[in-house]
């Protein structure tokens, strides 16, 4: 469930996901992850199942859940952006 993810602020997150992913452009990350975060606040549910949507695979994907984009049924040390998280 969203609680087992580790909170993560969005500009947080958009500089580890650069380091990992250095010819990533800043402003597309940016602006993905902003428009899943605004989906999810509009209460935009999983495309495949209907759960809650994890913001950050949705940004790089469709909009869907942890379960659907991993296949794995709880997050470990899987990162969610903090106000999708509470
Ligand atoms: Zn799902």
């Amino acid at each position: 469930m969203k609680t087992s993810f580790i909170p993560i602020s969005l500009k947080e997150y958009v500089e580890l996901h650069l380091k990992s992913n250095p010819s990533a452009s800043r402003v597309e990350i940016t602006t993905a992850l902003k428009e899943a975060l605004e989906d999810y606040k509009k209460g935009e549910k999983c495309l495949n199942c209907g759960n809650p949507i994890w913001v950050i695979g949705s940004a790089f994907a469709e909009n869907m859940c942890f379960t659907c984009i991993t296949g794995e049924a709880i997050p470990e040390d899987d990162f969610e952006i903090d106000e999708a998280c509470y």
